[in-house]
């Protein structure tokens, strides 16, 4: 349906109602106007008949001709037909006519009523005059008081007619005039209500469009000043409760964005609802990729899926350990729980994931690690105890025996000391970490170095090794000198245990500016000044397949040679750790049979 504006609606309805009341009145003015006229005509023509009818008696009725006369001589005074007609019907004087040849007017309706001695009125096309007369009849009576006969006066309509055709000209005009200036009013009227109209039609196609700042301006009419007040309060509300409503999702959004924690929300058709980033992660999707996706499309871990479905039909909260199977197995952590709407009906579920590989990781070494530990302690163990049983048996009589089992007993003690220490020492590191690291204070790297070359110079003589210090005097870093001396220490103590004899050990150290750290060959490049640190042999060396691992505690390239040589499997471990209090690093580069470097990189900044 083709819709109007209300501008033109009301604009229309105003000029039919205008014209239409107008149209009435000059109706209902002509007619009242035509009716006063012919009852004017009327009473006028009966005043005439009545003045006639009191002549008539005094003529004498057998002389036609004086009545004929009479009748002609008003009727051109008056400009009307005058017609005298007796009892019989004869008529015996006609204004217009000869009464000789006119018919008998008995049974004309006004001359009828005439003659029982009423007034006639009749209005009717006369043959005579060949147009609409208006006829009026009134009786004369003889001196006996009986009626003698009827005196007629009668008037064409079209006399009436003209006298109003001028009236109605006039108000047919007048109207016109009238409608003009009601048509400008009209115009005026429709506007000032269809105007604040308008107003408010913008406001709320803006108001659609999601501008809630644009304003209605209040009109001046009670009922649309309040629609306009209200549509801005309804308005404003709205703006204040979206910018809530967004900023509450803004929050929910950074919260779930940023936790460390994978949330997944589904309907009870198992759709995607919500997937925050780290669940994007863990399985592997881009952001967003499977909203609104079913589960089985997405993600195809079947110990998932059974735990949503377990989520979906539970009561309370549900809790269990899945492992992801991938390139290395990857340990979740699920916790479930039903969505429910506001009536408490269930609508789809939500689950948690934790991934806490790492922490199974921690959990197995430390397993790893108690069983190690039990395992280097019980070899030492052992011997003291057959030591202590030779000896009870018998031996302790001999003393050559007796020194001799003394002597490994002095040996496997001195090896589980070293142990518990070295213990000791990687638990305090531990320890530390946990706190924030190590204190550090700036210090001579060189004087570090001197005391470990000065403290390990006579066992490497012994072996014929030459020990060498390359380190400037100037160069400083960040230390805690009695840790920084512990590794390196490790480091000459490992070089001079795996070298031949009559080789070299260098300890050198030098500062490595950030843009030559990139350029540099080791793993730890990094874009801070560092000072490293490298202890050079031409011992051993390693296989390549030994290098990642050496650092793990208790590993052992060649475990009879290192316990023979007094090792206790822990000292690089203490040396990596010692290099992460300093928030550095510790790499090895080795050559079989050529030789092993071995870097500790300390950052300065
Ligand atoms: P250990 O007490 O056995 O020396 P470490 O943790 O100090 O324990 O060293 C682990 C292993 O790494 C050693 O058993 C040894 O096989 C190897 N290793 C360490 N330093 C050197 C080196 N300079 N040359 C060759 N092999 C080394």
């Amino acid at each position: 349906m083709r819709r109007r504006s209300l501008f033109w609606r009301l604009y229309v309805y105003f000029l039919l109602v205008t014209v239409g009341a107008l149209a009435a009145t000059a109706w209902y003015a002509a007619n009242s106007l035509r009716k006063f006229h012919q009852d004017q005509v009327t009473s006028d023509l009966v005043a005439r008949a009545r003045i006639i009818a009191g002549e008539i008696p005094l003529l004498s009725v057998q002389d036609p001709g004086a009545v004929d006369r009479l009748c002609k001589d008003v009727g051109r005074m008056t400009l009307s037909r005058i017609t005298v007609i007796l009892s019989d019907g004869r008529v015996v004087g006609d204004s217009n006519e000869n009464p000789a040849v006119m018919e008998n007017h008995r049974n004309r309706p006004e001359i009828a009523a005439a003659l029982v001695g009423g007034t006639g009125q009749s209005i009717r096309y006369s043959d005579t005059l060949r147009r609409n007369l208006m006829y009026l009849a009134v009786p004369f009576r003889m001196t006996d008081g009986a009626v003698a006969g009827v005196v007629r006066a009668s008037l064409p309509l079209a006399v009436i007619d003209q006298a109003l055709a001028t009236f109605y000209r006039h108000v047919v005009l007048g109207g016109l005039a009238v409608a003009a200036l009601f048509a400008g009013i009209a115009i005026f009227l429709s506007r000032r209500i269809t105007q604040p109209v308008a107003y408010m039609r913008q406001a709320s196609e803006q108001f659609a469009r999601g501008d809630l700042n644009a304003r209605i301006p209040v009109p001046d009419t009670e009922e649309l000043g309040m629609l306009a007040r209200t549509m801005n309060q309804m308005a404003l509300q709205l703006n204040e409760r979206i910018r809530t409503m967004g900023l509450q999702h803004n929050e929910q959004k950074a919260v779930l964005a940023n936790m460390s924690e994978g949330v997944l929300a589904v309907d009870l058709d198992q759709r995607i609802l919500h997937i925050n980033p780290a669940a994007c992660r863990l399985f592997g999707l881009k952001p967003d990729e499977g909203r609104g996706r079913h589960i089985l499309e997405v993600i195809r871990h079947i110990a998932l899926q059974e735990f949503i479905g377990i989520t979906l039909n539970s009561d309370g909260p549900v809790e269990r350990d899945v492992v992801f199977r991938e390139d290395a197995d990857r340990f979740i952590q699920l916790h479930g729980a039903a969505l429910r709407d506001d009536a408490g009906a269930i609508i789809g579920g939500l689950v948690v994931m934790n991934d806490i590989t790492r922490l199974k990781r921690l959990e197995s070494l430390r397993r790893d690690f108690v069983a190690n530990v039990s395992h280097e302690l019980k070899t030492p163990l052992t011997t003291l105890k057959g030591c202590v049983e030779t000896l009870t048996d018998g031996a302790v009589a001999n003393p050559d025996e007796a020194r001799r089992f003394l002597g490994m007993m002095d040996r496997q003690v001195g090896r589980l000391e070293a142990m518990v220490d070295d213990l000791l020492v990687l638990s305090r590191l531990e320890h530390e970490s946990d706190r924030g690291g190590a204190e550090l204070t700036p210090g001579s790297v060189n004087d570090v170095l001197a005391r470990v070359v000065q403290a390990f110079f006579d066992r490497a003589a012994k072996k014929g090794i030459q020990l060498v210090l390359d380190c400037p005097d100037s160069l400083t870093a960040p230390i805690n000198a009695a840790l920084l001396e512990q590794a390196v220490g490790n480091l000459v103590d490992n070089a001079i245990k795996y070298s031949s004899e009559e080789t070299m050990i260098t300890v050198s150290a030098a500062r490595q500016e950030s843009s030559a750290v990139v350029a540099a060959v080791s793993a730890a490049s990094s874009d801070e000044d560092a000072v490293m640190i490298r202890v050079t042999d031409q011992g051993l060396g390693m296989e390549k397949k030994h290098l990642d691992r050496i650092f793990e505690r208790f590993y052992r390239v060649d475990p009879a040679r290192s316990r023979a040589q007094g090792g206790t499997g822990l000292g690089l471990a203490i040396v990596k750790h010692i290099a992460l209090a300093h928030r550095g690093s510790v790499t090895v580069a080795s050559t079989p049979g050529q030789g092993s470097t071995f870097t500790l990189r300390l950052p300065v900044t």
